[in-house]
């Protein structure tokens, strides 16, 4: 398994111009940690920000929040991995709730945007989670295991992606699972992954869900968490990077 963090910032719909300054501030405290650093923006702002940052000679990743399956075509709206990687993308996120839940996404299609970016070489960061109903009703596990058989693409075989434990109703509500709960997605994340795929893939398996920088250094020392997926606290340079020193 990896030993580096990573730390991966989800912008959302949040962003204009000048949030382009905000990753050079983020950037600041990249250079002064050893995690390995990711900055979600939106898609209009994803070229700009990549060349903003290689400029500055940055080792921040950049990457979508989403993608569709197909390299081109008639599809309004819709952005495609190549086009990210055009844009200087190295990663994208698959699979978020707010796809998942506000789209109507099901798995098998988060399944195809995985294929997706890895036709381009972006390292996909697939998010799977449980919503409180779901948890409250005893099928977490059941939920979990659905989502990871299903998004994960029967083709994937070495290539590199991440999986994001993000509970539904911990993302941008302030509710944190327990120690248990965390530690108990991580096992089964990791006990999946290795039943499919016998140790020949090392993802970073993150949490994310209300991560602040009051308490990402103790779920950094939660065993499994192999780095976070941060929503709101990764708007302000001021917060993301208190979170990334705690990597
Ligand atoms: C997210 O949207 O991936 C997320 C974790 O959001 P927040 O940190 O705001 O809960």
């Amino acid at each position: 398994m990896p030993h580096i963090p990573l730390i991966a910032g989800n912008w959302k719909m949040h962003g204009l111009s000048q949030a382009v300054s905000e990753a050079l501030a983020i950037d600041a405290a990249a250079r002064q940690s050893s995690a390995r650093i990711a900055l979600f923006p939106p898609a209009t702002l994803l070229h700009r920000l990549s060349q903003a940052l290689a400029e500055a000679g940055s080792s921040i990743i950049t990457g979508g929040q989403d993608c569709h399956c197909e390299a081109d075509g008639a599809f309004t709206g819709d952005v495609s991995a190549e086009m990210l990687k055009d844009a200087g993308a190295g990663m994208v996120i698959l699979g978020h709730s707010e796809r998942r839940h506000g789209h109507g996404e099901p798995c098998a299609l988060v399944a195809k945007k995985v294929l997706g970016a890895l036709r381009v070489g972006l390292e996909p960061v697939i998010c799977i989670g449980e919503t409180l109903e779901e948890r409250l009703a005893g099928e977490t596990h059941a939920v979990l295991n659905r989502q990871l058989r299903a998004s994960l693409p029967e083709e994937l075989t070495g290539q590199v992606f991440h999986v994001a434990y993000e509970p539904v109703w911990a993302i941008g509500t302030g509710h944190i699972p327990t120690d248990e709960q965390v530690v108990d997605a991580m096992v089964l994340v990791k006990s999946y992954l290795e039943e499919r795929f016998h140790g020949q893939v090392t993802p970073h398996v993150l949490y994310g869900g209300s991560v602040k920088p009051d308490n990402a250094a103790h779920l950094l020392t939660l065993d499994g968490v192999g780095g976070l997926l941060v929503g709101g606290a990764s708007l302000k340079a001021a917060d993301f990077n208190r979170i990334i020193a705690a990597a």
